[in-house]
């Protein structure tokens, strides 16, 4: 067995020695699932919803702690950390409700009656980034467990600590032994072992879209099911008509929260020219305010990226002086730190306008007008998020039609609401998570016809 030291980002100090999986305790607890996932499936809808309440009312009462784990362990800022943890209770919640309403239909047929049933798949691998360790966890186990199936979950090797938390807080809930299992470990170890194991009948991957294909490639081989979230390079469009204090204030938060390490940043800004200086002025005034400070400060609005190697591969998108439009501020001393950077892009061409970079960097381009504007947006392999100002209802509804990407904001920057679909078009993924229907993408239809004729 090997073990992994978690490092604190913001100092560069280690914080704890954690063991990591081989493939036998991985293939040991794929069967413990496997062997829990005969009883699970048989816990009666009530019961299975009860459970989900409890689970969610004891991570309630440790939302402090697993915000702070989350400081210490990603980086994070304690208020967006805090907003994470209450996001895995708000999704156990929103998904408790789920088993008792886990509804066939029944479909009018000559010569007997017709039932569709909704039947679990089995154990769910959930193999999950480090970029928000949480959330993107309580994703895939909420609606998973919810459907009657059991869980394997690999946190990211660098970020487990708050994942191993939330699986002893199960046990604590009453959630039965086997049915909720957290497996630190290697990517190239357990989550591979979770694509290969026949046990394993589905995996749900959030990451980058490279490991992503091979996992889709790898799933093919066992027709396992696969949701995928992927990369994306989001477009923050701003019409000449908008609010631009407004779009301006909001601007930095879109992409440079969570240190810009979000797949849904809006990393590219889209502005008409004939408001481009106005926006440019309010926007470096915006950005200069950002506040970049030890993430356990009440006030940080930005910590530091998550690692040294992270850091450099950033680091490696700089350009030459004469590209930069402004930077924002950044602590001095140990730690990961990167200043917010606002870069003017002159052709689409460029590295930094095109890659999803997973830092505080952000390329501005001007458009003449709306074709334009969405010609920019969708000139891209990703499409996932995105945000459109302006006040022009029309043109609001034309262009969030018009842009390809699966979660739009209009006059706002929000991306995730888990009572909503999440999920990308093109390259930033296959599927959708949250909102009513997730609990699609944990079963399997059954159609069952009785003859009444005999
Ligand atoms: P990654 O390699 O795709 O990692 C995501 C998860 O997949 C981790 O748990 C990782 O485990 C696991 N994994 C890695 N290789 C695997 C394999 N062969 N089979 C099964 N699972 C495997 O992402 P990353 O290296 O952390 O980040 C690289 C870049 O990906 C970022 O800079 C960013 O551009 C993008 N990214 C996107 C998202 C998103 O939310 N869309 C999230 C994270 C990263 P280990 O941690 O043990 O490697
Ligand atoms: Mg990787």
């Amino acid at each position: 067995m090997s073990t992994y030291t978690v490092i604190n980002p913001a100092t560069a100090s280690p914080v704890k020695d954690i063991s990591m999986a081989d493939l036998t305790q991985t293939d040991a607890v794929i069967a413990k699932a496997h062997k829990a996932f005969e009883t699970w499936r048989k816990v009666s809808p009530g019961d299975r919803a009860k459970l989900l309440r409890s689970f969610a009312r004891i991570v309630d009462e440790h939302i402090e702690e697993l915000a702070l784990l989350e400081v210490l362990n990603s980086g994070h800022t304690i208020g967006n950390a805090r907003w994470e943890a209450g996001n895995v209770r708000d999704v156990l919640n929103y998904y408790s409700a789920a088993p008792e309403r886990l509804f066939g239909r029944q479909i009018p047929v000559p010569n007997g009656i017709d039932i569709t049933f909704k039947e679990p798949l089995g154990v769910i691998g959930v193999i999950v980034p480090w970029n928000f360790p949480m959330p993107i966890a309580g994703w895939g186990f909420a609606p998973a467990l919810a459907a009657g199936n059991t869980v394997v979950l690999k946190p990211a090797e660098l970020t487990p600590m708050t994942a191993i938390r939330l699986g002893e807080l199960a046990k604590d809930a009453g959630i039965p032994d086997g049915v909720f299992n957290v497996i630190p470990g290697k990517g190239s170890i357990v989550g591979d072992r979770f694509v290969t194991n026949p046990l394993v009948r589905k995996i749900v991957f959030t990451g980058s879209t490279q490991v992503g294909k091979s996992i889709m490639k790898g799933c093919a081989d066992q027709v396992k099911r696969v949701t995928l979230e992927l990369g994306g390079k989001s477009a923050n469009i701003i019409f000449a008509d908008a609010d631009i204090e407004k779009a301006a204030a909001g601007a930095p938060g879109a992409v440079f929260d969570n240190a810009g390490q979000d797949c849904c940043a809006r990393s590219r800004i889209l502005i008409q020219k004939s408001a481009y200086d106005k926006f440019m002025e309010l926007f470096e005034v915006a950005v200069k305010k950002f506040r970049v400070e030890s993430p356990d400060l009440d006030t940080a609005e930005m910590g530091p990226l998550i690692s040294k190697g992270q850091l450099d591969r950033v680091q490696e998108y700089m350009p030459d002086q004469s590209k930069i439009a402004f930077t924002g501020s950044k602590p001095t001393g140990d730690g990961f730190w990167f200043a917010p950077t606002v870069l003017m892009a002159d052709s689409t061409n460029d590295r930094a306008y095109r890659e999803e970079i997973f830092g505080p960097i952000v390329s501005v381009m001007a458009f003449d007008d709306e074709e334009d504007a969405i010609k920019l947006a969708n000139d891209s392999e990703y499409g996932l998020s995105g945000s459109i100002w302006s006040r022009d209802i029309g043109r609001a509804v034309r262009v969030s039609r018009a842009v390809e990407a699966g979660n739009l904001s209009v006059n706002s920057n929000s991306s995730v609401r888990y009572w909503t679909p999440f999920g990308g078009y093109k390259q930033s993924g296959l599927g959708r998570e949250l909102g009513p229907d997730a609990l699609d993408a944990f079963t399997e239809t059954k159609n069952v016809f009785f003859d009444t004729q005999n």
